[in-house]
């Protein structure tokens, strides 16, 4: 549980715990941005903050570890929760409303749970290795958007296929809110920003970097003409089992995929925009990153 004060003004951020308080604070501008987090911000959150108030003027973020899209087993009670420091770099990037619920107050006791689902995107993928996973992740979306009631919500393609859902479910079911795709922000040595990295050993990082590298490697095949998905798909599997730079380190590779980005489908020749996802658990670490493979000759 976080404890801090109700409301509290910190310099210009408006950092409310409430549904009531934020839906007053949010007050009734036309264009809101929001950005839905669930916390220990990096420089790829605070990318999706920058395009918010580039595209609103005015910018919510949501922090909360949302129960629901936790899997027995997983990592929801430890996962990072430096909210202090999140409410400074929050201030810092002049983000004008901070919600922060707990859990009570997102899903109290005599709730019911409102199960949404998109089944033909989330059947696939995480959806298959985290089953219930995307129906948390499209409760607690809607349910924010509806608190918050933002003009345009911003998200990271570093969960593509969270991407892909949330922008699936906002269309079917006539939210008014544009969802904005926000590209992924790397570490200078190619690896995803995530809140995970550091759940990472040093060991462990250094052959979890076997993921960027290899989407890098099909990448830069795809452009330069190879349009044979099982070639580059092969390719990137060697890749990731190379366990040369770091020996000894477990892995266990989920899926290393490539499809078709608008529906997720395995695909065979890349004629269309495609996309290159791969999970793969590194020591007791989930990680996932993905890459958009253009085809030789495209724009
Ligand atoms: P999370 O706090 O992990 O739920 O992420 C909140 C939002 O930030 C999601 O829309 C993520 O896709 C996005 N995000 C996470 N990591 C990155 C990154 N490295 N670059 C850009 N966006 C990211």
């Amino acid at each position: 549980m976080i404890s801090w004060p109700a409301s509290t003004k910190l310099a210009t951020v408006k950092v409310v715990s409430t549904i009531p308080e934020c839906r007053e604070a949010r007050g009734s501008y036309a264009e809101f941005g929001f950005v839905p987090t669930m916390g220990a911000l990096h420089a790829g959150h605070l990318s999706l903050v920058r395009r918010a108030r580039e595209l609103a003027g005015k910018v919510a973020v949501s922090i909360f570890v949302n129960p629901t899209q936790f899997g027995p087993g997983e990592d929801f009670s430890r996962y990072p929760r430096p909210i202090e420091r999140d409410l400074d770099l929050c201030r810092s990037a002049g983000v004008d409303l901070v919600f922060v619920p707990d859990v009570p107050e997102m899903y109290p006791a005599a709730s019911p749970r409102v199960v949404l689902d998109v089944p033909g995107l989330t059947s696939l993928l995480d959806g298959r290795h985290r089953p219930g996973h995307f129906a948390g992740v499209c409760e607690v979306v809607a349910k924010l958007l509806n608190i918050v009631r933002p003009s345009i919500a911003c998200f990271g393609e570093k969960d593509f296929q969270q991407l892909a859902v949330v922008k699936a479910m906002v269309a079917a079911l006539n939210m008014p809110c544009r969802i904005v795709g926000c590209p992924t922000l790397r570490d200078p040595d190619g690896m995803a920003m995530s809140s995970r990295n550091q759940y990472l050993s040093v060991r462990e990082r250094t052959r979890g970097l076997s993921i960027s590298r290899a989407l890098r490697t099909i990448q830069d095949l795809a452009s330069s003409g190879e349009r044979d998905a099982n070639v580059l798909r092969s390719t990137m599997i060697d890749l990731l089992n190379d366990d040369s730079s770091a020996k000894g380190v477990s892995t266990d590779l989920q899926y290393a995929a490539i499809v078709d980005a608008a529906t997720l489908a395995d695909i065979h020749r890349i004629d269309q925009e495609a996309r290159a996802l791969v999970a793969m658990k590194v020591g007791s670490t989930r990680l996932i990153d993905n890459v958009a493979l253009t085809p030789a000759g495209s724009p």
